[in-house]
């Protein structure tokens, strides 16, 4: 039976600034001293990931590198845009596709989504592809629907090899960084059903062991009860993760909830 080492991110979105952002990634370091059972991954401005790569690697911290998005393109005139072979070259090791509000913000669709998540697989990345529904479409009674649309386009032609560096995020889009967080039991639903898409995908197996994030607006405070989900296996945290030690307490949170079978 897999077993899944829980995850948690802290997406830096377009904030901090060279300095604080340092300053933040060496809090993060030394908070999470000795911890050995979650894996944390930082994801600051792609402005500051050599920087922020120089404090990760002059400690022995085991604190992954990210990246918020990467160009579907391999190299060439793309004015502005950066590939998933020049991040990993910067020692980027996961990188986030499809957020909520590179769809909703930006206006990417799941053929834009599922070009990036291919690229980034193609250059040894871990991706990790964000799904969830917004307001009217939950209020639709679409919520998995839309997860489940997101997924099948957004991994369209990942092959079984690659499945081990796939993490899903999912993020209803009503919650992101509005104070409103999915309940414990909604949001472990809406995770199953994701499990069961991924299985259907790939394999029971397969699901079970991929990491299924939960974000929107989890703080210290709610971390507990949401990562205690038999199907929640971390979080991808923006707000909380800009205060180190709110993003200290949601890893603290983390600890412990290995899980194993899923619910495939
Ligand atoms: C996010 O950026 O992915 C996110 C979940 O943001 P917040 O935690 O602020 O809702």
């Amino acid at each position: 039976m897999s077993t899944r080492t829980p995850f948690v991110g802290g997406n830096w979105k377009m904030n901090t600034r060279l300095e604080s952002g340092r300053s933040l990634a060496r809090e993060v370091v030394a908070g999470c001293d000795g911890v050995a059972d979650v894996e944390v991954a930082i994801f600051p401005p792609v402005a500051y990931i050599l920087p922020i790569a120089g404090v990760l690697g002059k400690t022995d911290s085991r604190i992954l590198l990210g990246a918020q998005d990467c160009s579907s393109e391999p190299d060439g005139a793309f004015t502005g845009e950066v590939s998933a072979g020049q991040l990993a070259d910067c020692g980027v090791s996961v990188v986030i596709i499809g957020h909520s509000e590179r769809r909703h913000v930006i206006g990417e669709d799941d053929d834009l989504i599922n070009r990036k998540v291919r690229a980034g697989l193609g250059e040894g990345l871990t991706c990790m592809l964000c799904v969830g529904e917004t307001l009217s479409q939950r209020e639709a009674g679409e919520t998995d629907a839309i997860n489940e649309a997101q997924l099948r386009r957004g991994l369209e032609g990942v092959g079984p090899g690659e499945v081990e560096r796939l993490i899903i995020a999912y993020e209803p889009v009503w919650a992101i960084g509005t104070g409103r967080t999915a309940t414990p039991e909604d949001a472990q639903d809406a995770h199953a059903k994701i499990r069961g898409v991924l299985a259907d995908l790939f394999s029971g197996d397969a699901a079970a062991a991929i990491r299924i994030l939960y974000g929107g607006s989890v703080k210290p405070s709610n971390a507990a009860e949401l990562f205690a989900q038999p199907d929640i296996d971390g979080g991808l945290i923006g707000g909380a993760s800009l205060n180190a030690q709110d993003f200290l307490a949601i890893i603290d949170a983390a600890r412990g909830i290995k899980k194993g079978g899923g619910g495939a």
